[in-house]
């Protein structure tokens, strides 16, 4: 995998907009545009990583981080009990598009297993 932007750069860089829900020093999280469920939102880390196959070990933290960050966000909402999803894709069968590792979080609905 190459080391080209995304547009996950420019959401971070702010050139283009999101609705962002949460922050801090490492994590971004905004709203997904095309929401796959009620509640849909994205925990990317603010450094680039292209796939879970690029994740160094010493990023372990930091990939922890993103869990941290939708944990506490499940609470937020009040949807930790009755429970949500979190997904990360990589590459064609993962159907991963966007080259930057992103925590997918959804809630807000009764979700399906095994996934299509
Ligand atoms: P992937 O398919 O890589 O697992 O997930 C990429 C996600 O990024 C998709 O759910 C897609 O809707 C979302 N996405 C792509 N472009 C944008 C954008 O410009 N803004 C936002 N907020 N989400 C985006």
């Amino acid at each position: 995998m190459n080391n080209t932007t995304t547009i996950f750069d420019k959401i971070l860089s702010k050139e283009i907009p999101a609705e962002i829900v949460f922050e801090n020093d490492t994590v971004l999280a905004f709203k997904d545009i095309n929401p796959q469920a009620p509640i849909h939102v994205l925990f990317i880390p603010k450094i680039r990583i292209n796939t879970i196959n690029e994740i160094k070990d010493s990023q372990s933290e930091l990939v922890g981080q993103l869990f941290l960050a939708a944990r506490d966000y499940a609470k937020e909402l009040s949807v930790a009990e009755e429970g949500y999803r979190v997904v990360m894709n990589c590459n064609e069968h993962g159907q991963q598009t966007v080259f930057h590792i992103h925590l997918h979080f959804l809630a807000g609905r009764q979700m399906n297993w095994p996934p299509g």
